[in-house]
């Protein structure tokens, strides 16, 4: 699926991948036993493509992470059940309340400051 068609006309594209518009989101009571997984997943993929390699393969079904894109133009987010699914399951519409309503996801991800540096054995 290289491109999505939003309601409101635009077209995002979804051929760069990661996507600039994607995000990926886990229901909240799995994030504990999906982190431990991941750390205890077979090593003998190369590290760049580990994450991607386990997301594509059995975490992704067995823990049900929802793939999100962001309309560039309106802030709509298509949900869909799986980042290989043909259809959006819903359609998200910002209503409008909040500090940032105006502001997309992406701009907001940018906005949260690096953390810290670790502290050293000190
Ligand atoms: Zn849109």
């Amino acid at each position: 699926m290289p491109k999505l068609g939003c309601p409101c006309g635009h077209v995002i594209n979804l051929s760069i991948i990661p996507s600039p518009y994607g995000f990926e989101m886990i229901h909240e009571p799995k994030v504990g036993p999906f982190v431990a997984a991941l750390s205890e997943a077979p090593i003998g993929v190369p590290a760049a493509k580990r994450e991607r390699a386990i997301y594509d393969t059995e975490l992704q079904r067995r823990w049900a992470i929802f793939q999100v894109y962001e309309c560039e133009r309106c802030l709509r987010l298509a949900v869909l059940r799986r980042a290989s699914d043909a259809d959006v399951a819903v359609w998200l519409m910002r209503d409008g309340q909040g500090s940032d309503a105006r502001t997309s996801l992406a701009a907001l991800v940018r906005k949260v400051p690096p953390p810290p540096e670790p502290s050293g054995s000190g």
